[in-house]
């Protein structure tokens, strides 16, 4: 990285010997995972020019963007519409909570059982690692499950930028009135930090740019049905990941740009696998960057990763937002219902997820399923066991992997996903 890079770095209040440290385990791993890979798409040159300037030029844009008077917005959740940031010249950012960092520092203030997500968030922000979270001008935090909710209430002392949206619980006409009302104090918030007045003619512009980032995401989806596989799981849940920071506009020429390529290696029966290769969806908590550890392990085990249905896949893209009304309040709620559909493992009940997962298995001609939780995430967890056993009552195999960020357990983790590989062959 450049010297430019580094006074950035500085300018932003960084530690730069914990900074060096992140980027040079981040830089190996990736080498390691994912530049090793044979006969990857062109495409990905793309995906990988992102990853080696995750916190160079893409941070750089945003304190341009700062500098031109556009606001940066970051956020952890599925649940905080990127349209409505767009609809204020705002620029929106997801803060990537998948690797374990100053833990001991965050335990003096969340307890030890808590997930790895939330503790890397706390993590990121003692350690002073993350360029993206110091460039926010305001942080969105959203009251999902219970560990979260409460964690915000410690991490708001941490930064004095903290937004905090409540979420309802359930899928009822009340929980939903409930996320329409706290989506229009979004965009008054929004309205308020930015000084750009929202009106449906921006609001339109907002939800383009976003459908079709998804629309993109969701083509690639697609052709991930194809036997032999034109892509690594690996590959594409990096485009999921990178979905959350790159340019919307930029990121989805690029996607569209990787999938021409692959509908002609389906044309010529070219793939990254052997035709016929296990095939797995991945299912479960969310995967943020640099969370790669499972899906290296099942894709080093024989079988091939043909989806996610997680927040870093299709849980977070697979519905869109009608753009069809003319006005701010017919748009505000086409987009509340539009997240309403999200299946996050907080709504109970939640049929609708194991649904979206017998349909992705057949959409994808997954052989069986993995369900990833992290240890401590009671709401994933919880729901793992109902869900194994309706799958399993279909006939689906499944495993269930309870996992966090640590390399501790790869050979164990390795062993099982073998066994289970062996089982789907
Ligand atoms: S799992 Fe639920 S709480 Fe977590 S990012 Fe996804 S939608 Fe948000
Ligand atoms: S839903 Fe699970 S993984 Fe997500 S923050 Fe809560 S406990 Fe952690």
């Amino acid at each position: 990285m450049s010297e430019d890079y580094r006074k950035m770095w500085e300018g932003l209040g960084l530690d730069l010997a914990a900074h060096d440290a992140l980027l040079s385990v981040l830089g190996q791993g990736y080498q390691q995972l994912f530049l090793s890979q044979k006969n990857r798409p062109a495409g990905m040159g793309y995906f990988d020019f992102v990853m080696s300037e995750v916190h160079g030029l893409r941070v750089k844009e945003l304190l341009d963007a700062k500098a031109a008077g556009r606001k940066v917005i970051g956020a952890f959740c599925l649940f905080v519409p990127e349209e409505i940031v767009l609809a204020a010249d705002g620029v929106m950012v997801g803060l990537c909570t998948g690797a374990d960092f100053a833990t001991e520092k965050a335990e003096e203030l969340l307890p030890r059982n808590t997930c790895a997500l939330i503790k890397s968030m706390f993590g990121f922000k003692l350690g002073r690692v993350c360029p993206y979270m110091e460039s926010c001008d305001m942080i969105v935090g959203e009251n999902t499950c219970d560990g979260k909710k409460k964690a915000y209430e410690s991490f708001g002392a941490l930064v004095d930028n903290l937004y905090v949206m409540d979420m309802p619980q359930m899928k009822s006409p009340q929980g939903r009135d409930l996320l329409k009302s706290e989506y229009y104090r979004f965009l008054k918030a929004v309205e308020e930090l930015t000084g750009v007045t929202i009106d449906a003619a921006r609001l339109k512009k907002g939800i383009a740019v976003v459908n079709n980032k998804r629309k993109a995401v969701q083509r690639l989806a697609k052709l991930r049905a194809a036997d032999p596989a034109p892509i690594s799981g690996l590959d594409a849940l990096l485009v999921n990941q990178i979905f959350f920071y790159d340019d919307p506009v930029r990121f989805t020429a690029s996607v569209n740009a990787l999938c021409d390529e692959l509908e002609q290696r389906i044309t010529k029966n070219e793939g990254v696998f052997a035709a016929g290769t296990p095939r797995i969806l991945m299912a479960g908590c969310p995967m943020a960057v640099p969370n790669w550890k499972v899906p290296a392990i099942v894709e080093g085990s024989g079988a091939v990763i043909v989806g996610e249905e997680s927040c870093i896949g299709e849980r977070g893209t697979r519905t869109l937002v009608k753009d069809s009304a003319p006005d701010l309040y017919g748009l505000m709620d086409a987009i509340t219902d539009r997240y309403f559909t999200i299946d996050c493992a907080i709504f109970t009940p939640n049929p609708s997820r194991t649904e979206h997962i017998h349909e992705m298995k057949s959409a994808c001609k997954a052989d069986g399923v993995i369900h990833y939780g992290l240890p401590f995430c009671q709401p994933y967890q919880m729901e793992a066991i109902p869900i194994e056993k309706k799958l399993t009552a279909n006939g689906i195999p499944v495993m269930r992997l309870e996992t966090d960020y640590s390399s501790e357990d790869a050979g164990q983790l390795k062993t099982r996903v073998e066994a289970f590989v062996e089982l789907l062959k």
